[in-house]
């Protein structure tokens, strides 16, 4: 019932953050307020970025065939990739990662060690064909933004960019509000590439990189992909909910396929190893787990209205606009309400809007030129 009540399709449609229909099937149309609150994510989620040391990339968003062969996503992955073909006759696909793009990038010109660890993040446009049937509101979508990042490192670096980025995403996930149930270490599958030997390293690896950072991992056995293990982080929502936000996934095979490499301390050529890593997932996911974790009152910093300057009396007017203009110059998101309504009207339809303060202005005010605040979920002014 309490699940129902904070669906974040319903609540998105009475904040008017976003809205989908069926000529977009699982695509996302952001209205104003919503794309204020991706908006401030995103600005936050570089903030944290660029202290911790990553770049920021950007890559295309449409590549040919051959691209994707080289990949071997069209191999593996061409059920889930929207395809394209121009007048010229090229076929070409919507990037469904960022992966193959980002190696592009670190395979211009020559590398050093002495470059690494290299972190390069982007806020990437990705499309999946996922069957209609399974799509859901923000959860499940085929056009998404991940907040991806791949982190090109020597192998004696993996622990510590691992145990970097363990601190980093329980900071992040802190910031937003929701705390880390556990984190999972999934291990080596039945069905798999690589020696014991090698499994055993990585596995380690991970393991200690966890416990340095102060986390006792789960062992989800079997779960790794085939080629490697990886770290899930599972965070609990208000409600007592688990939903999985964050992974790092080691990886060795990709550099080689695509020529990742690198000029050692010794003057040999290496490979370097890739740690795919996202924190949120995706912006659409998170976004949706964030107004369901809330309820949709999101905390002042987050809120996309984060002031309403409301009005009593007409006469108050114009120092209501004043007064919003002073909130506004402080930095803060401010919209004011001047119709010709009762106040207790405009304070119940602000509270369901749930924004976090409401700023009453009436003749009194106008004259000391002060307001009344009342913030939410308080009946005190
Ligand atoms: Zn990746």
């Amino acid at each position: 019932e309490e699940a129902e009540k904070r669906d974040h399709r319903k609540v998105g449609k009475a904040m008017e953050l976003f809205h989908m229909q069926e000529e977009g099937r699982g695509m996302v149309f952001w209205h104003p307020k919503g794309w204020v609150l991706w908006r401030v994510l995103e600005a936050y989620m570089r903030r944290r970025l660029d202290a911790a040391g990553y770049v920021e990339v950007k890559t295309p968003q449409v590549l040919d065939r051959k691209f994707w062969e080289q990949s071997g996503h069209w191999d593996k992955y061409r059920p889930n990739m929207f395809v394209c073909e121009t007048v010229e006759g090229e076929e070409l696909s919507l990037k469904p990662m960022n992966c193959p793009g980002h190696v592009q990038i670190f395979d211009q010109g020559q590398r050093s060690y002495r470059e690494l660890p290299l972190r390069m993040a982007e806020f990437g446009a990705c499309h999946r064909y996922e069957p209609s049937g399974s799509l859901h509101g923000l959860m499940r979508v085929r056009g998404f933004v991940q907040d991806d990042a791949h982190i090109f490192c020597r192998e004696d670096q993996i622990e510590e960019e691992t145990e970097r980025f363990v601190r980093l995403t329980r900071l992040i996930h802190g910031d937003l509000g929701m705390a880390t149930d556990h984190v999972a270490l999934a291990t080596r599958p039945e069905v798999r590439a690589g020696s014991d030997e090698f499994w055993d390293k990585a596995e380690s690896m991970l393991l200690n990189a966890s416990r340095k950072a102060g986390v006792e991992p789960v062992i989800a056995e079997g779960d790794g992909a085939f080629y490697a293990p990886k770290l899930d982080f599972i965070v609990k929502d208000a409600i007592g909910r688990t939903w999985t936000c964050g992974t790092l996934q080691l990886d060795y095979v990709l550099p080689e396929r695509l020529g990742a490499e690198y000029v050692a301390e010794d003057g040999s050529k290496q490979h370097a190893v890739m740690l795919h890593r996202a924190i949120l997932g995706s912006f659409e996911r998170f976004i949706g787990i964030l107004i369901e974790n809330f309820a949709g009152a999101f905390p002042m910093w987050l809120a996309p209205v984060q002031v309403t300057v409301a009005t009593i009396t007409s006469d108050a007017s114009e120092f209501a606009e004043e007064a919003a203009a002073a909130f506004r110059a402080a930095g803060l998101r401010v919209e004011t309400d001047l119709r010709n309504e009762k106040i207790n009207y405009k304070v119940r339809e602000h509270s369901l809007a749930k924004v976090p303060v409401i700023a009453v202005v009436g003749r009194k005010e106008a004259e000391e030129k002060t307001v009344a605040l009342r913030r939410f979920g308080s009946d005190a002014q």
